[in-house]
């Protein structure tokens, strides 16, 4: 059970995760305009894309800065998107319901440097991907490169070593893979939590790359079946669930992917009925949105299926 000091310093953390959540926001922002136009994030510095003025250091706090000037640039008066705000609020928010689920299922606090990486990556690969239909390379590959170091220097930074809530225990495949491993490698090499945590990192990153890519596959068959040149699922969304089942593990990686087929696949059937064209599934959509959906209920409320589950069985 919480401690009472535990319950009266949580509105301070959450905000504390909140107000976080709001400048990563904020340099999101840069990144979701940046990365697909090969621009680099750090020069030149932010400035107004109309007349040039430089974003002076007031300029540019999340939200109270766009409060502050009215939505428009301080020199030429050009309107400047809400976007940016809300981006930067819904990444906040965000964070402070993550803070809430390791708060309230009293999970260490090791787990959020993954979560908030995470959770950023696929708002950023969601929102480039709407606009670009591509999933930048650099996302998915700064991502499983994060999730490479937090496995290799924090010990608490995977769900694997976790006393986890009922609906973000799912393990059945890594836990069948690991025992299996532990006992070939008992003999050989010593069995410590940095190598179980590269495995676990390891199996989820191929096995669900693996299992996205077989749908890539038969999408790019069955359309050159039928002489078209563009794809079903693009390898940036195979490259986007590797870098989830890295951060997360085989069984997890495995459910979202499950979860982000389902929402395609309704998403799909209703545009083919409502645009009453002949377009195939998932041919106009973009998949990370789907992928980011399951994933980032996954970190802040566990298993999508678990609930589903429980709802059936009452
Ligand atoms: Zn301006």
């Amino acid at each position: 059970m919480p401690t009472e000091s535990s319950i009266s310093l949580t509105p301070l953390f959450l905000l504390f995760a909140f107000a976080f959540g709001c400048i990563v926001g904020s340099f999101l922002n840069v990144v979701v305009w940046r990365l697909p136009r090969g621009e680099s994030l750090s020069h030149p510095p932010s400035h107004c894309p109309n007349c040039g003025h430089a974003i002076r250091a007031w300029e540019n706090v999340p939200i109270l800065s766009w409060l502050a000037l009215r939505g428009r640039c301080s020199a030429c008066s050009q309107r400047i998107s809400w976007r940016y705000p809300l981006g930067e609020f819904s990444l906040g928010l965000l964070y402070a319901a993550l803070a809430w689920n390791v708060w309230r299922n009293q999970l260490p606090l090791a787990l959020l440097p993954g979560f908030f990486w995470l959770t950023a990556s696929l708002l950023a690969a969601a929102q480039i991907d709407l606009k670009h239909r591509i999933i930048p390379d650099k996302l998915n590959y700064a991502g499983m490169l994060v999730a490479l170091l937090l496995s290799l220097l924090l010990p608490g930074s995977r769900l694997l070593s976790q006393e986890l809530p009922p609906s973000m225990r799912a393990g059945i495949i890594t836990d069948a893979a690991l025992d299996w491993l532990a006992a070939l490698c008992a003999k050989t090499s010593p069995w410590n939590w940095r190598f179980e945590a590269l495995l676990d990192l390891l199996l989820g990153l191929l096995l669900a790359a693996a299992c996205l890519l077989i749908f890539h596959s038969l999408g790019k068959l069955l359309l050159r079946f039928r002489a078209e040149s563009r794809q079903a699922i693009g390898l940036g969304d195979v490259k986007c669930i590797a870098m989830i089942g890295a951060f997360l593990g085989a069984d997890a990686g495995i459910y979202i992917l499950l979860g982000a087929a389902s929402l395609g696949f309704i998403a799909g059937t209703l545009q083919i009925i409502l645009s009453r064209k002949k377009t195939g599934f998932f041919s106009e959509l973009p998949f990370a949105p789907f992928l980011a959906l399951p994933a980032i209920f996954w970190l802040i409320k566990g298993n999508w299926l678990y609930f589903i589950y429980q709802a059936i069985m009452k």
